[in-house]
């Protein structure tokens, strides 16, 4: 069975945990450097990206997710969106592996939280399922800007990008692992067995 690590320091790590059961995927925790071994992808769950960091440099995992990432592929979802960007304009624990410019807290305050229904066309294709994905923000980021070989994957109805992907790299605004449609995770799992 394929094995996927959720980073588990902190955030909604356990959410993504039984998706990925739901798909056949065993879901490892990662708390350390060695609980990355034998593993075909990680997701970095959403939280409070400052925490994230923080952790993850006080239990070594920079590097050793860096080195993961070369070769294997990972998905933050919101916290775990800015976790990965090179770029979130404030001081704080960054992995730096995807060209991308976030703005944490971009629509305010957890009151400001919203669902709204996207159009993602390379996630419907790869799943068969033309339906629009339920996208679910809290206290999320915008990802301001794509560079280098990182592209847009999906936008709102603004034009603000809310999903990237970078090679294997892939990040998402938005929590997926909070709703009921898996294609999101579908896609990963894919690009897991691709790798
Ligand atoms: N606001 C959080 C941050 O900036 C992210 C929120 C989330 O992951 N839902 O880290």
């Amino acid at each position: 069975m394929m094995k996927i690590g959720v980073l588990a320091l902190q955030g909604d790590f356990a959410e993504h945990k039984v998706i990925l059961k739901n798909l056949n995927v065993e879901p490892v925790e990662v708390r350390l450097p060695r609980d990355l071994e034998g593993l075909s992808g990680l997701i970095i769950p959403g939280g409070e990206s400052t925490t994230i960091g923080k952790l993850a440099v006080a239990y070594d995992l920079m590097d050793p997710i860096r080195d993961f990432a070369r070769s294997k592929p990972i998905w933050g979802t919101c916290a775990g969106a800015i976790f990965l960007s090179k770029n979130a304009k404030k001081e704080q624990p960054l992995l730096e592996l995807m060209n991308i410019v976030v703005e944490r807290n971009a629509f305010g305050a957890q009151v400001d939280s919203f669902e709204a229904d996207l159009d993602i066309e390379e996630v419907k294709k790869a799943s068969g399922d033309p339906a629009p994905f339920h996208a679910v923000f809290i206290r999320a980021p915008i990802i301001e800007s794509v560079s280098g070989s990182a592209r847009v994957l999906a936008k709102i109805s603004d034009g603000r990008i809310v999903a990237a992907i970078e090679g294997h790299l892939l990040a998402t605004s938005f929590h997926p692992e909070l709703t009921n449609d898996v294609r999101f995770h579908q896609y990963f799992v894919s690009l897991c067995s691709k790798n």
